[in-house]
């Protein structure tokens, strides 16, 4: 039931249709991060940057200081003119938009699922030395079910990155109930609506899709 990729083994951040249905794109916002991937503060918009011409041993060419290529030097579409088709083809054809998989590195190894978001647009940006792709992509308002009960995205976009990373740590990467390891996401002791915050790790915990099924099934 559960199609989780193996995100360990993907070599690079943009992976169009890695899957029949969905394309699966990883972020990192280190503070070192090669890009400047951003989250917007409704907790919903991100803004992702395409990525450069790959490095050519022997050359000199430095791939921070030229456009960000739609093809490759062999005429072949590059994952850039792939989600740029896509959105296209949505903005064009209103198709429904191509639906991806955000994944963010919260720690070194540890790639944590945002959700399902819709490719809505790109730009392409002039970043004061070479042009940029800039994609939007919008949360999803169809989250696919885990086949042990949907993910509460949202109840988990806000917190973060800094709480999700300590929590992690102090769960150590296990389901706080049952210490079961598939399918974690972060969970609010005391849901929003009752006055829980997201702010601080003391409210937030790890748990697996089934043991908050059955939590959820209490509150509510
Ligand atoms: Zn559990």
């Amino acid at each position: 039931m559960c199609e989780q990729e193996n995100v360990q083994t993907l070599q690079r951040g943009m992976n169009f249709r890695l899957n029949p249905n969905y394309s699966v794109i990883l972020m990192s916002r280190r503070s070192n991060a090669p890009y400047q991937d951003r989250i917007f503060e409704d907790g919903i918009t991100i803004e992702y940057e395409g990525h450069d011409e790959p490095r050519t041993q022997g050359s000199n060419i430095n791939p921070k200081e030229v456009d960000q290529p739609r093809y490759s030097k062999h005429k072949t579409i590059t994952q850039n003119g792939r989600f740029a088709e896509a959105v296209e083809k949505h903005q064009i054809d209103k198709t429904t938009p191509e639906p991806v998989k955000v994944y963010e590195k919260i720690l070194a190894g540890v790639w944590y699922l945002k959700g399902i978001f819709d490719l809505v647009n790109y730009e392409i940006k002039n970043d004061g030395k070479r042009n940029v792709f800039i994609f939007t992509l919008k949360l999803s308002e169809h989250q696919e079910t885990q086949g042990n009960g949907d993910i509460d995205l949202k109840h988990t976009r806000l917190i973060p990155s800094e709480v999700k990373k300590e929590v992690w740590k102090r769960d150590e990467g296990k389901c706080v109930l049952c210490s079961s390891t598939k399918n974690l996401h972060f969970d609010h002791d005391l849901p929003f609506s009752k006055g829980g915050t997201s702010l601080t790790t003391k409210n937030i915990r790890l748990l697996c899709a089934k043991c908050n099924l059955a939590k959820s099934d209490k509150i509510e």
